[in-house]
């Protein structure tokens, strides 16, 4: 289905709509923020915030660098910045919306003066094709974007990365997170964000899991840590198995298990007993779907 919506409250009312109904996948692509002051967008976010608790939810926020003094829309963001992904795009004009069913391509930007004052419209999605292909555009903005990070996370993540030298290969797992025109971004095990030039690892799936030899190189930079994969060797798939039959499946400690068990279990959600861990596949008692690691995995991933 295609709806075009020609009321700036109509528009209004599909955002918080598509904000409180993301279960899996959350992403807000707004050039331009501005929440103070607008509670009912404010309870929104802290609703799926709050669900996000169990970690089920990812959510990423996409808005414009200003590249000449303070980013006002970063700072109306800095209470979520260790809850979400935010990336910071050069020159950013799209306005998407998107959860895992529903895609909202608007002209209003996430923002309290835009939803009582300005002529605003949208045209929304859900046909499954046309939410990837929106999807897609957002992954690209992320390969493009600078991920911004709190202080904190800053220097945390340049504690770890101390550990590494920048000569020496070393052994990483990651996530694909996004492909653009010149660079993979990956997202570690620890949670940290970092890069590889496609040209030096080919044929990496998007959302998949692998571990491999890397050699990093490392800046700071004005919104987090820029962190490089200079060499790449030996990179190897991660499998998982499904928490319930054991059968094995892709790595992804939010979704651990295959699809028939999740579709029969689908209404506990959150509360999904398991029988053995979606890493190492030892029984195990205690698993759930949102804790379907063992100790040892659990602490070794
Ligand atoms: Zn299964
Ligand atoms: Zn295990």
């Amino acid at each position: 289905m295609v709806k075009v919506i020609t009321e700036t409250d109509g528009v209004t009312a599909e955002i918080l709509s598509i904000i409180k109904r993301a279960r899996k996948e959350l992403m807000i692509v707004s050039p331009y923020i501005q929440l103070d002051g607008w509670p009912r967008l404010n309870d929104a976010l802290k609703y799926v915030l709050n669900d996000n608790e169990k970690n089920e939810i990812e959510i990423t926020i996409i808005t414009r660098n200003q590249p000449n003094g303070n980013n006002k829309s970063l700072d109306e963001l800095s209470p979520y910045l260790d809850r979400c992904r935010v990336y910071v795009v050069d020159d950013l004009h799209s306005k998407v919306y998107y959860n895992e069913t529903t895609a909202l391509v608007t002209s209003m930007n996430m923002y309290q003066h835009s939803a009582e004052k300005n002529h605003e419209i949208g045209v929304l999605f859900e046909e499954r094709d046309k939410v990837l292909d929106v999807r897609e555009h957002i992954k690209y903005l992320m390969s493009a974007g600078q991920k911004t990070v709190s202080e904190k996370k800053k220097n945390l993540e340049e504690t770890t990365l101390a550990k590494n030298s920048k000569e020496q290969f070393s052994i990483q797992k990651f996530m694909v997170l996004s492909k653009g025109n010149k660079w993979i971004k990956v997202e570690t095990d620890e949670g940290y964000e970092n890069k590889i030039l496609i040209a030096n690892a080919p044929g990496l799936k998007d959302g998949s899991w692998y571990e491999a030899e890397v050699i990093k190189n490392w800046n700071r930079t004005k919104y987090g840590l820029d962190v490089e994969y200079t060499q790449i060797k030996n990179i190897r798939k991660i499998q998982g198995n499904c928490i319930i039959c054991g059968e094995e499946i892709e790595l992804d400690p939010t979704h651990p298990m295959c699809k028939p068990c999740y579709f029969k279990n689908k209404k506990y959600r959150g509360s999904i007993f398991g029988k053995q861990c979606h890493i190492c596949g030892t029984k195990q008692s205690g698993i759930t779907d949102s804790k379907p690691l063992c100790k040892d995995c659990y602490y070794a991933f």
